[in-house]
């Protein structure tokens, strides 16, 4: 095993437990029929309407049993009327992921679709809005984590609002880490998951969205489990419609807890951008590159870098997981150029210097090394 007991987690998400969240699995046995675990559900989508200020009141927070991507098809399902147009705007693997949900559910789309190096396209957005009326929605990811871009959705919201189309966003890799300007950029509903900002454990995730929208239209979910609407109903009344992931919500709630008590996503957000700086810096002192040419355009949650000459991915990932550092290759094409580094969950910078020190050490003693 490890010569260290922590297990550092720089994938983007499962992220490494705090001692707390963790503890909160083992509180008592609970059914969810009872008052206790309406209690506990009232408390947690409470919470998650005041991470961010704008969204308390106006919002509410749908509670799913799944992945981030239950919560992401589930809005998609939900709000994208049967008989409306979706325009998914992408550059990466999540923002397709949400055309391929679209395909799946029979709903008719757009793709706008950058290489996934690039920013999105701002000028096809417009051309599209302006030549098809039919378009209801806009859908796009707030922090591709393909590559750790965070995507400029104030600029999009502008060309949104000029044609007055709201915005679905995949937040599921930003909510509780980014800023969200929920009424500026028109986000009339956000999916997000317990275990990536938010630092809670898989099993949980949750859809936060205006009240007005549940009055404004009938659900338009073509799958039951994924229904916003119902589980809404439900919710309000202290319900589940199906059995939720008990311990999950505990571990959440323990997770919102701390946000809170170490002063909320801005903090958090302050926190990630330091200790992101600090790889950043010790990468760039090795003459490892970023994989974005723009290193303004990541967020402060994650970072891309090119695989430097001479070290496969394998090699890294071998010398990094040996003194218990977990990271993850890019996605499809990019498997074989690049690596990412995230640093959400409980992660400070001594275990930043010890990776860096690390990679100092892999580089010595691989052929990468002797080529610098
Ligand atoms: C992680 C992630 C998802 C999918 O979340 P799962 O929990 O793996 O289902 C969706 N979108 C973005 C932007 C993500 O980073």
């Amino acid at each position: 095993m490890d010569k260290n007991d922590k297990l550092c987690l720089l994938n983007p998400g499962p992220v490494t437990l705090t001692g707390r969240v963790r503890d909160a699995l083992r509180r008592r046995d609970l059914c969810h029929r009872e008052p206790e675990y309406a209690a506990l559900q009232n408390d947690v989508r409470d919470r998650l309407t005041r991470v961010y200020d704008e969204t308390a009141g106006d919002y509410a927070a749908v509670l799913l049993t799944g992945s981030g991507t239950a919560a992401v098809e589930a809005m998609v399902d939900s709000f994208v009327p049967r008989d409306g147009k979706a325009l998914v705007v992408a550059n990466g693997v999540y923002g397709q992921r949400m055309a391929t949900m679209l395909e799946r559910h029979a709903k008719p789309f757009t793709l706008v679709c950058a290489e996934w190096m690039d920013a999105i396209d701002l000028t096809s957005v417009q051309r599209c809005l302006s030549l098809d009326a039919s378009i209801t929605h806009v859908l796009t990811v707030h922090h591709e984590t393909t590559t750790g871009r965070l995507n400029d959705i104030p600029a999009l919201a502008a060309v949104c609002r000029r044609y007055g189309k709201p915005i679905l966003l995949d937040a599921v890799s930003s909510f509780a880490g980014e800023a969200i300007d929920f009424r500026a950029w028109n986000i009339v509903a956000a999916a997000a998951t317990a275990n990536k900002c938010l630092h809670g454990v898989p099993g949980v995730s949750f859809v936060v969205a205006q009240r007005s929208l549940f009055a404004q239209q009938e659900s338009a979910a073509t799958t039951l489990y994924l229904d916003l609407f119902q589980a809404l109903e439900q919710q309000e009344q202290g319900g589940t419609p199906f059995t939720p992931a008990v311990q999950s919500v505990y571990a959440l709630q323990e997770a919102l807890r701390e946000l809170d008590a170490a002063g909320g996503w801005l903090a958090r957000n302050e926190h990630y951008r330091n200790l992101s700086q600090l790889v950043r810096n010790g990468l760039a002192a090795l003459d490892i590159e970023t994989l974005l040419s723009d290193p303004a355009a990541y967020s402060s949650i994650l970072t891309s870098f090119r695989l430097p000459r001479g070290l496969s991915f394998d090699e890294l990932f071998r010398g990094l997981r040996e003194v218990g550092f977990v990271i993850y290759a890019g996605q499809k094409h990019l498997e074989d150029i690049a690596f990412r580094i995230a640093v959400m969950g409980d992660l400070h910078e001594p275990d930043m210097h010890r990776l860096m020190r690390t990679f100092d050490d892999i580089l010595a003693t691989t052929s990468a090394g002797a080529l610098l």
